[in-house]
């Protein structure tokens, strides 16, 4: 089976944990001049306001693709790892 990428959320659902499995030090991103997160993320959980320059993270969307932890050259995460057992993303492919 083959899906593209705006599909996948027709196939995804969520058990969100409120202890986040990523905290985003966002102030550490005013001060980057890259942001490759905000076009790499799959789901969009980062969001940049170039007028406020201001950084918003929001983890419950997450696929879990590990892309911003690779990415960001900047280490900005105080926490980066899978969500708990039981929590996060099921993937559902039938
Ligand atoms: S690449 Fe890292 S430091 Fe830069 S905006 Fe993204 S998370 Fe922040
Ligand atoms: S792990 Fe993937 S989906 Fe989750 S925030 Fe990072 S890039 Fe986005």
């Amino acid at each position: 089976m083959k899906i593209n990428l705006d599909e996948i959320f027709d196939y995804t659902s969520f058990n969100i944990d409120r202890d986040p499995h990523i905290i985003l030090e966002e102030n550490v991103c005013q001060q980057c001049d890259q942001r490759a997160c905000v076009n790499c993320c799959p789901a969009a959980c980062y969001t940049w306001d170039e007028d406020n320059k201001k950084m918003t993270f929001v983890h419950d969307g997450c696929l879990e693709c590990g892309t911003c932890y690779v990415v960001c050259k900047n280490e900005a995460f105080s926490r980066w790892r899978y969500p708990r057992g039981g929590f996060g993303v099921a993937f559902r492919m039938t």
